[in-house]
């Protein structure tokens, strides 16, 4: 049984980022990861520019109080400067319009009195060269290398990109999960419940962890307890995945055929259980390049495995320079008291509190109770043996669902 840390290190020992594709730039690959270096092809802005609604001006010629210059143009942005200005003289200028040659700052609106006679008077006698231009090439010069390979898109970056002219950039590709739950007592919602049987929470689950993740979910179905039929999905999903996930079925138990099957199929194993509690029963394994997680059936063993396990996995995948998870130290908000034998990633949510950032433990009955799970946003780590904490002191803490 290895403990968490080196079983993530088995599984990060095997992943390798998906080879990367020009792919074209819409909001679908907000939160993908850039594979080459963008560079600029222009200087931003191209020209430069006013700050302000206005008036381009010769600051030496504002420089005495009431200083008053002829209007000679108007330029709008969008438009260019038709003529140069002399001395005495300015334009009428707009935010985002060229600043025409000759002027070298812009007076705010709001500094001026228009006069009768095509005549405005300037009214801030400290007007400095530069103020309100953004002159060409302050964001960037043609040739800067503006992104680099890790960068993960956000909206920001999808605006850059456009203002840089790009319409496809080369990202690396989001990784594809097949998922399959197996158990012969799984009912999906919607069917009739019959005696014995319950609902099956981790196939909808899972399929919603891998798109949090940012990785493409496709969900074979139940394969049920036989082993034909989980031979058969786990066959599909080594043919069409990056990463399998088999939730249910790995652990010792007669029915508990996926350890068996994936032997058979020649998937080689390198993890068989971890040392922790939701989730000791645990398989990881590789056939070809493809990634196969095995997760215990509870719903909160299997989110949490995905979790310290699968998502890490789906990160180097995608491109990420650091698979997480991350993990910090912060002060529980209420007191805790465990009993383990292993260490305990117990359901915790983050609190923004007067004195900063606090984790408070979740009541919780077990690797069953989803419903005492589900609001949960961290883990607090709690050593094995008996832990006992009381509010304000400081745990360990694994922040879910960062991407
Ligand atoms: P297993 O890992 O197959 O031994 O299952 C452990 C426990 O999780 C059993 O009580 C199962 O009924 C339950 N379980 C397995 N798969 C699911 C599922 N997809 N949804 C909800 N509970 C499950
Ligand atoms: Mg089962």
């Amino acid at each position: 049984m290895l403990e968490v840390t080196d079983a993530l290190a088995e599984v990060l020992a095997r992943v390798r980022p998906r080879k990367p594709e020009e792919s074209p730039l819409a909001s679908a690959v907000l939160g993908r990861v850039l594979a080459a270096d963008v560079l600029a092809e222009t200087d931003s802005p191209p020209f430069p520019k006013s700050l302000r609604d206005g008036y381009a001006v010769l600051a030496a010629d504002c420089t005495s109080p009431n200083a008053e210059l002829r209007v000679v143009a108007e330029i709008a942005a969008g438009a260019m400067p038709m003529r140069p200005i002399n001395s005495g003289e300015c334009t009428r200028i707009f935010t985002g319009a060229p600043i025409p040659e000759g002027a070298n700052a812009v007076v705010m609106q709001e500094d001026t009195v228009p006069l009768a006679g095509e005549l405005v008077r300037i009214t801030d006698a400290a007007v400095k060269p530069g103020q309100h231009i953004f002159a060409c090439g302050t964001e960037m010069r043609s040739g800067d290398v503006v992104l680099t390979p890790g960068t993960v898109l956000n909206a920001a970056t999808l605006g850059l990109l456009a203002g840089l002219g790009k319409t496809t950039a080369k990202l690396f590709p989001a990784p594809r999960v097949a998922i399959l739950s197996t158990g012969d007592e799984l009912v999906e919602a919607g069917q009739p419940l019959k005696p014995g049987h319950i609902r099956n929470s981790n196939g909808p689950m899972l399929v919603a962890q891998t798109a949090a993740a940012g990785a493409v979910p496709s969900y074979l179905g139940n394969a049920r307890d036989d082993a034909a039929k989980v031979r058969a999905m786990i066959g599909e999903g080594l043919t069409s995945a990056d990463v399998l996930v088999i939730a249910g079925g790995v652990s010792v138990g007669k029915f508990d055929l996926v350890p068996t099957v994936l032997e058979e199929i020649g998937v080689a194993i390198h993890v068989r259980q971890v040392r922790m509690k939701p989730g000791k029963p645990f398989l990881f394994g590789t056939k070809d390049n493809v990634l196969v997680f095995g997760l215990p059936g509870n719903p909160v063993s299997a989110y949490v495995g995905f979790a310290l396990f699968v998502h890490p996995a789906l990160r180097i995948l995608a491109g990420h320079t650091d698979p997480g998870p991350r993990i910090t130290t912060l002060p529980v908000a209420e007191g805790i008291a465990v009993s383990n034998d292993r260490p305990t990633y117990h359901p915790a949510r983050l609190e923004l509190g007067n004195t900063g950032w606090m984790v408070h433990p979740l009541s919780w009955m077990g690797a069953p109770d989803l419903r005492g799970f589900q609001s949960a946003d961290a883990l607090l780590v709690l050593p094995p043996g008996d832990t006992r904490l009381d509010r304000g002191q400081p745990a360990s803490v694994v922040i879910l669902n960062c991407n």
